[in-house]
């Protein structure tokens, strides 16, 4: 590299950028305590049937209380533990909280419905997935039915051996699989013949435009994941319109804004309570078609 390179690097490490790196500076001199002081918590947000507008399940977002900071969304840190090590740590801790909730859900005499987690590239890269996630089943005595796994699509895109051979060891294990945020710009037709996995979760951009060209091609997502035979949650469903449209296609499930935001335990376990909101007719399986 040349010296005028290396000067034209240093200008753009404008002012902004030093000061986000000595903010992330912090915040990973923060997380050992963190962990310890159990300042992360788990937010449930519930997946609905748009049809009966009932709760079918919910995903466990991690959140970080920082006792000066107020509360961190995982945007700002999650990436930044992926880089540093940390993601091991906090994911452990995301599982197991999520597995202590689905207990004292069913010891309440409830019947949960499942709760999918997020599983991150560096995990699978970093520690054996599912060993851990077996023993966390095991300490709170969980069928694998319960504690869903969503795996981003750009783990699933370079399929790396370790992916592959962990995701078939979990499906074996009767774990289900969700890819998240699903045609988010690396799949093709192709790779899904090839992987393994069981629910997709459309992502969030595919919603942004109201308009006939956005329309068509959401229709050709929707008509994918039916040739695939896979059930299809949308995700970031925040308007009445959003709702027309994925109903009109055909789209059972959704995520979003429109029907509940992120909730702490408490609120979700209240959810949970009144029946009225929760749909209890089925298996917790999703169906494929309207
Ligand atoms: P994700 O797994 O795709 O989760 C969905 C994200 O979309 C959540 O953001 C959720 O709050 C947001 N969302 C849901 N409905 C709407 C909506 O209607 N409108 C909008 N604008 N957003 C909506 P969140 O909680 O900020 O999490 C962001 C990402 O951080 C997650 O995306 C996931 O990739 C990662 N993440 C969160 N918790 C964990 C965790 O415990 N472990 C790991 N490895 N990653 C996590
Ligand atoms: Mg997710
Ligand atoms: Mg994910
Ligand atoms: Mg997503």
């Amino acid at each position: 590299r040349t010296k005028g390179n290396y000067f034209q690097h240093a200008a753009v490490f404008d002012s902004g950028q030093m000061e986000q790196l000595l903010d992330e500076h912090t915040l990973l001199h923060d997380v050992e305590a963190a962990l310890e002081r159990r300042e992360f918590e788990v937010y449930f947000q519930p997946k609905c049937n748009m049809l009966t507008e009932k709760v079918v399940g919910a995903e466990a977002l991690a959140r970080w209380r920082h006792p000066t900071r107020g509360l961190i969304p995982p945007s700002t840190f999650i990436p930044l533990f992926e880089r540093n090590g940390f993601i091991k740590q906090l994911d452990l801790y995301i599982w197991e909280e999520t597995a202590r909730r689905l207990r004292r859900w069913i010891d309440m005499g409830h019947r949960p419905l499942p709760v999918s987690v997020n599983i991150s590239r560096t995990d699978i890269l970093t520690m054996d997935v599912c060993a851990a996630l077996e023993e966390i089943l095991r300490r709170y005595r969980l069928e694998p039915s319960l504690l869903e796994l969503e795996i981003t699509e750009s783990t699933y895109v370079n399929q790396p051996e370790a992916v592959i051979r962990t995701v078939e060891r979990l499906m074996r294990r009767k774990f289900t699989i969700l890819m998240d945020d699903f045609g988010s710009g690396y799949s093709s037709l192709n790779m899904l013949n090839n992987v393994n996995v069981d629910i997709l979760k459309l992502d969030m951009r595919f919603l942004e435009h109201n308009g006939q060209k956005s329309k068509d091609i959401l229709e050709s997502v929707v008509h994918m994941s039916k040739w695939l035979d896979l059930p299809l949650i949308a995700e970031g469903v925040e308007y009445q319109w959003q709702v027309d449209f994925l109903k009109e296609l055909g789209c059972v499930y959704a995520q979003g804004f429109f029907f509940y935001r992120p909730m702490p335990a408490e609120d979700y376990e209240a959810l949970l309570l009144d029946g009225r909101a929760v749909d209890f007719s089925d298996d917790g399986t999703l169906r494929i078609d309207q």
